[in-house]
């Protein structure tokens, strides 16, 4: 026990996890003229790879957010998505990774991934063999990738083999994390699948600004901001929902006052309107983009949103 508080405690991780990878993030800068697949920004966190471990689906990486290993599915190799965020890491031009996801082969590969990291052969693999053991803790199973998760015509099918491949291949149990923007929220092949997860599991829904104009210039969405709201606040009645918030810095600039501001004010509204949030995650761009506008914000700045966050709302706001 080092005696500090707890979420002092995590800022250290994070800062490990900075300061051991930046000079892979800068090998990662040095790959950019690589194609697509081999070199998608998406390809790194913190600097370390996102680990295909010769699987087409299933990926492991280690992630600040997620204080520790995360196992991950590519929801949508197929990269479809309807925001075209300045920070994405996927080079939403260039080919996709793979065609659409064919379900039974990525529970195979999770079932087969998760007795690799359960049996401690990460270590094998040369970038985690220095890494603390916290950080090769499994924390959960993400179901994320290049694109959209809730738009995928798969989502609930594969969010079903998920679920039985925790309920059947002999694991101890493990916590699954849908990471969204939210806009196929409310579709009811969504929800229907939804209703697969327990109160253990979590939904991080993304909402990156209070408004319009400044989402535009961020995600740059297929939807108004309004939707993405009323999509949390649908989710969030019915369950605790986890607010990631991705603050980058575009051409050097750091978010208006006023946009924090704003942003706090629909966090409150949400919450006022009977939302469950059970955390709010600010954190920054860390990892390379294809779009060069976009930048990581320094710890002090975030550091500013989440006190904001904190004063307006009353919520929990933690930096990563
Ligand atoms: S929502 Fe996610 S996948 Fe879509 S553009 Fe934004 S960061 Fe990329």
């Amino acid at each position: 026990m080092c005696g500090r508080p707890q979420r002092y405690g995590a800022l250290v991780i994070v800062e490990e996890l900075i300061q051991k990878t930046t000079a892979l993030a800068d090998s990662t800068e040095k790959r950019k003229k690589l194609p697509d697949r081999h070199n998608g920004c998406q390809e790194t966190a913190f600097g370390s790879p996102r680990d295909f471990l010769d699987n087409r689906f299933v990926y492991a990486v280690v992630s600040a957010r997620a204080r520790g290993l995360s196992v991950g599915v590519n929801m949508c190799p197929d990269k479809n998505c309807n925001f075209q965020c300045v920070y994405c890491e996927v080079h939403r031009n260039g080919e996709p990774r793979e065609g659409p996801l064919a379900v039974e082969a990525m529970a195979a590969e999770l079932k087969k991934t998760l007795a690799f990291v359960r049996g401690g052969r990460l270590r094998e693999r040369p970038w985690y063999r220095t890494l603390p053991d916290e950080l090769l803790q499994m924390r959960h199973v993400a179901l994320s990738g290049d694109g959209e998760p809730t738009l995928a015509p798969w989502f609930a099918e594969a969010l079903q083999a998920v679920v039985h491949v925790r309920a059947l291949s002999g694991f101890p149990f493990f916590k699954l994390v849908l990471l969204t923007n939210a806009t196929g929220l409310d579709l009811p092949q969504v929800q229907h699948g939804l209703k697969h997860l327990t109160p253990s599991d979590e939904v991080w829904a993304k909402l990156d600004g209070g408004t319009q104009a400044y989402v535009n210039k961020v995600n740059r969405p297929g939807v108004p901001l309004e939707k993405i709201l009323s999509n949390i606040l649908l989710l969030a009645r019915q369950r605790p929902v986890v607010i990631q918030s991705l603050f980058p810095a575009i051409n050097g600039e750091e978010p208006p006052l006023e946009e924090i501001e704003a942003y706090s004010r629909r966090l409150l509204d949400l919450k006022n309107a009977g939302a469950q949030i059970s955390l709010v995650q600010i954190y920054s761009a860390t990892r390379p983009s294809p779009n060069s506008q976009s930048g990581h914000l320094p710890l002090k700045i975030l550091s500013r949103i989440a006190q904001t966050v904190r004063q307006t709302s009353g919520l929990t706001a933690e930096v990563f």
